[in-house]
Parts: structure tokens; C-alpha cells; sequence
């Protein structure tokens, strides 16, 4: 893969969780998928971000990396268009992190509303740094954009604005990225919150079509509508953004129903089974035949970190000849 193609730069990452969820698929995979036509794409798996929260329990970090890697070639991230990588494994990032807390008061951090939300569990020095480290996972590519949720919106201010302030203590080295929002569909689990492996409430995508249909079953539905006949009201009803997303005509083909109780949630959860199993099927046959080829998954890491170090390798020299801290002869 060649980077001579003028093509803008983005940088994407993801916590390592496991195998993803039609929650991840949705929210972020698709689009990655899309994305990957038209920018040069890094493709990270943020493990040192994991460890903000779980950095006791790290005996299952290689497995849930070696599944995030799984699920993002089965939803179709192609490594001849993207570099798939482990953030821990390009050390650049530690590097940049750490001359960019330099940059950073601490209660500018204190304010960021990541670590107002969780400050009371988490509040190690990572985690108040977090912000800084995603930072630096994008402008160590130079990254022009990055696709995020309007959730992470301050965390790319951060980030453009200590690429302005290291740009006007030294010299012009980094551009300033931008986040690139999308329409994302919004994706509920089963106990009609946010679809999250967390709360345990979500579709995984390693799911078997049985799995899949049991957890259907399970899911939240309009409360008024107990049986078939029984008037409900679709909208906020997660069954029924499930359809806006699998289901083709949804406001014809299953809500005009709904309201007047012809269909019954049971019927209506089956309808989705049917059309969120044929989606995801692809996903499910290209997972299976990754797992019997696992050498091929490391060997994408292998090339990706590879990539990944050294565009970032380039970007760190500049950084410290911009600092003045390059030691070398010449
Ligand atoms: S019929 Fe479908 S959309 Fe309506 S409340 Fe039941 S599950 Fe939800």
C-alpha cells in the first residue's frame, strides 16, 4: 500500500473489549468500512486506554485484541486500505503523551467531562491523561480527521489545541484535526439502555443465529402493549430501531402494526431475527474462517504496526527536531 495517492489521513480507535457487538457494527465498524475508500486509515486498538480502567485484570488483554482484530476484518476493514494496529505496540504514543502533558494544565483536564463522569472511580494519573494520550494517538499520524460521536467532541478540541499550542511554542509540525461526525443510528440493548457489553445487554456479533434469537426474546418492549392486539407505540422501543437498521421500510412495513396491534412484539421480534441473522451472516462466515487461519490476523497486526511506526517514527523526529531535543550529529 502506497501513501504517494494525496489522500487525507484518519486515525479511529477502539478499547480492546472482546468481539464486538451490533452496537460497535453500527456505531462505528460501518462507517469505518465506508471511510476507508476515500482517506488512508489507522485502525488502532487502544490497549493502553483499556488499562485506564482494568489495569489489574490484564490477563485477558491478548485474547480481547486478538478478537477486536477478528471483528474488524470480518465486518470488512481491508488491510490493503487500512492499518490495523496495537497502540501499545507503536511506543511513539507513550512518547508524544508524555511531551504533550507538558503542554497541559491539570485543571484543564479536571474539566474534561469524561473525568467529571467517572472521577469519583477512577482517579489515577492515566486516566486524568487520557485525553492526552488520544491526543497524541492522532497527531502522531497527523491525522486531518477523526470519526467520532459527539460524546468525544472535547476530547478532539484537546487534541487540535495542543497541536496549535506545540505549532506556536515551536514550530508548525502538526495539523490540526477535526472531528468528523456522522449520523450514526442510535442502538439500544436489551434493558433499553445503550447496547454495551458492560451492562450485558447487547448482540454480540459472534453470536449463532439461536443465541441471537434468544436475546431478542429478552429484549424491552413498549410496556403498554402486554399481548397482540394490544395498541404500541414504536418509537423509543429498541426492537423497533433494530428494524430501522435491518428492516427495509420499517415505518410502513412494521409501525403502522404496531399502533394498531396487529402485530404482536413476539411476531415482531421474529421478523428481526430473520433480518438481523441474514446481515450479520457475512460477518459470522468470514469470523469463523479467520479463526481457522489465526497467523493471518497477527501477520495484519505484524504489517500494520509496522506502517503505523513509521509514519509515526517520521512524525517523532520532527517533533523533536521542532523541540530542539534531537540529539544526533546532524
Ligand atoms: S410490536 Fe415491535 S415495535 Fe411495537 S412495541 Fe412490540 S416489539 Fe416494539
Amino acid at each position: 500500500m502506497s501513501e504517494v495517492i494525496k489522500k487525507e489521513t484518519i486515525l479511529s480507535g477502539m478499547q480492546p473489549t472482546g468481539s464486538l457487538h451490533v452496537g460497535n457494527l453500527e456505531g462505528a465498524l460501518r462507517n469505518w468500512v465506508n471511510l476507508q475508500e476515500k482517506y488512508w486509515m489507522y485502525c488502532c486498538i487502544v490497549d493502553l486506554h483499556a488499562l485506564t480502567a482494568d489495569y489489574k485484570d490484564t490477563k485477558g488483554m491478548k485474547d480481547k485484541v486478538f478478537q477486536m482484530a477478528v471483528d474488524f476484518l470480518s465486518a470488512g476493514l481491508d488491510p490493503e486500505k487500512c492499518a490495523i494496529f496495537i497502540q501499545s505496540e507503536v511506543p511513539e504514543h507513550t512518547e508524544l503523551h508524555l511531551l504533550f502533558s507538558m503542554l497541559i494544565t491539570v485543571p484543564t483536564l479536571t474539566r474534561m467531562p469524561t473525568y467529571q463522569d467517572k472521577k469519583e472511580t477512577l482517579d489515577s494519573y492515566g486516566f486524568l491523561g487520557y485525553p492526552v494520550l488520544q491526543a497524541a494517538d492522532i497527531c502522531l499520524y497527523n491525522a486531518d480527521k477523526v470519526p467520532v460521536g459527539k460524546d468525544q467532541e472535547k476530547h478532539i478540541w484537546l487534541a487540535k489545541d495542543l497541536a496549535q499550542r506545540f505549532n506556536t511554542i515551536y514550530k508548525k509540525t502538526f495539523k490540526e484535526p477535526e472531528a468528523l461526525f456522522t449520523t450514526i443510528p442510535l442502538i439500544l440493548g436489551s434493558d433499553n439502555r445503550k447496547m454495551s457489553k458492560s451492562y450485558d445487554n447487547h448482540i454480540p456479533l459472534e453470536f449463532t443465529e439461536k443465541q441471537t434469537e434468544k436475546r431478542l426474546r429478552s429484549f424491552y418492549t413498549d410496556p403498554k402493549k402486554q399481548r397482540q392486539g394490544d395498541p404500541g407505540t414504536p418509537e423509543g422501543c429498541p426492537i423497533f430501531l433494530l428494524h430501522k437498521v435491518y428492516t427495509e421500510n420499517p415505518e410502513q412495513e412494521i409501525a403502522p402494526e404496531c399502533r394498531t396491534g396487529a402485530l404482536g412484539c413476539v411476531d415482531c421480534k421474529m421478523k428481526l431475527n430473520a433480518n438481523l441473522n441474514n446481515a450479520l451472516q457475512p460477518i459470522r462466515d468470514k469470523r469463523v474462517e479467520l479463526l481457522k487461519n489465526q497467523d493471518f490476523v497477527w501477520d495484519v497486526l505484524a504489517t500494520g504496526r509496522d506502517r503505523a511506526r513509521q509514519r509515526a517514527g517520521n512524525m517523532m523526529d520532527k517533533v523533536r527536531k521542532a523541540m530542539k531535543i534531537s540529539y544526533r550529529k546532524k
